[in-house]
């Protein structure tokens, strides 16, 4: 199964050795930016580490215990990753179930397309409560595994008193455990935790196998793949999810952006800012953005390449663009590079709606006055 994660062949390996060699860290750190499969090896690791089949290379993906870690049913497997605070007593049941339903489907999207992007509706961290339950079953024995496994996803996600109640697991590690942490930002653990993971770094995936992936795998058409690639900065999970525009929000918020500059309705983009005052995290806004880039470069495609536009159901709105100034194409190939560092800027903890405004008004002043 190792095999289906792609562009990470030189981690895979080393993970593989370790097992081979009985040299497995207890705890490691998973650094990389988003969406490169950090999570994926991380729970294909715990499979491998567990998997009971003989003949194949491991993880099989098939033997019983293969298949409780891909349902996260398997009893010594322990996924934490930033919830909505539940007030989770000792045992782990819901002391507050406003936020089960999100939970769950966090879960489910997790499990069935892990490709996009789930957003709580309110703040979500690592919190204390989970892990003093973490803590509690790993004091209980092993039922049934070789390995025990602790994913914490985003760890970096701990406020400092989490980081430290968590501390004393990496201190004193429970026997035949392996605790694996993920995160975009390494920077942002305390040194101490740094100190005592393995850490390993994951690279963004290389633009060719990106656009392979989408074209082998999700059956996009070449010039849709190879945009893609070209936009997303090495982020698979961002070029799927941008691929898969059936229920994207951000898509539609993206091509109500475009729209509202085309048609010069500057009101109605006033309006549309509302909808950026909550609920809106920095992975929602690098999606957002992306696709603003998506659309754009269809604007320049379609004076240039029109064989080339991605989706050619927006041609009325982008023929707007030049009407208003017939050198859109021009102004715009300006404009998309300074959409990519306003995309690398909305990864840090940045004002949603300032974004959005500060991207409207680069594309407006310069196409309605140039
Ligand atoms: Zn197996």
């Amino acid at each position: 199964m190792f095999k289906k994660i792609k562009g990470q062949d030189r981690v895979i390996e080393m993970l593989e050795k370790a097992i081979e060699g009985r040299r497995v860290a207890q705890a490691y750190l998973f650094s990389g930016p988003k969406g490169v499969g950090k999570f994926t090896t991380a729970l294909y690791f715990a499979m491998a580490l567990n998997c009971r089949n003989e003949k194949k290379r491991r993880p099989c993906g098939e033997c019983a215990s293969c298949k409780k870690f891909l349902h996260f049913n398997h009893l010594d497997f322990s996924y934490l990753f930033p919830i909505p605070n539940m007030e989770l007593k000792d045992d782990g049941t819901v002391g507050n179930p406003k936020f089960l339903k999100e939970y769950e489907a966090y879960l489910t999207n997790k499990k069935e397309t892990p490709w996009k992007e789930f957003f709580f509706t309110t703040n979500s961290e690592i919190r204390r409560d989970s892990i003093r339950v973490l803590q509690n079953r790993l004091g209980m024995g092993t039922h049934e595994a070789i390995y025990r496994v602790c994913i914490l996803e985003d760890a970096d996600s701990m406020n400092n008193n989490t980081a430290n109640a968590f501390l004393k697991t990496l201190e004193e590690p429970p026997a035949n455990t392996v605790i694996i942490l993920t995160t975009t930002q390494p920077e942002r653990l305390l040194p101490t935790i740094l100190s005592r993971c393995q850490e390993i770094h994951f690279h963004p995936i290389n633009k060719s196998i990106i656009q392979e992936i989408l074209q082998t795998e999700f059956m996009a058409d070449a010039n849709l793949a190879s945009s893609l690639a070209k936009l997303v900065n090495g982020n698979l999970e961002l070029a799927i999810s941008l691929l898969d525009k059936s229920d994207s929000e951000a898509r539609e918020l993206a091509f109500k952006i475009v729209e509202l500059i085309g048609l010069e309705k500057e009101e109605e983009f006033l309006n549309l800012l509302g909808t950026f005052k909550t609920g809106r995290n920095s992975a929602f806004m690098v999606e957002l953005i992306a696709n603003l880039s998506l659309l754009l470069s269809d604007v320049i495609m379609l004076k240039n390449h029109p064989e080339e536009v991605v989706i050619p159901a927006n041609e009325e709105i982008y023929q707007k663009y030049y009407m208003i100034n017939p050198s859109a194409d021009d102004i715009l190939i300006d404009v998309l590079p300074q959409l990519e560092s306003m995309n690398q800027q909305a990864r840090g903890k940045v004002n949603p709606q300032l974004i959005v405004i500060e991207i409207y008004n680069r594309i407006t002043r310069r196409l309605y006055q140039g």
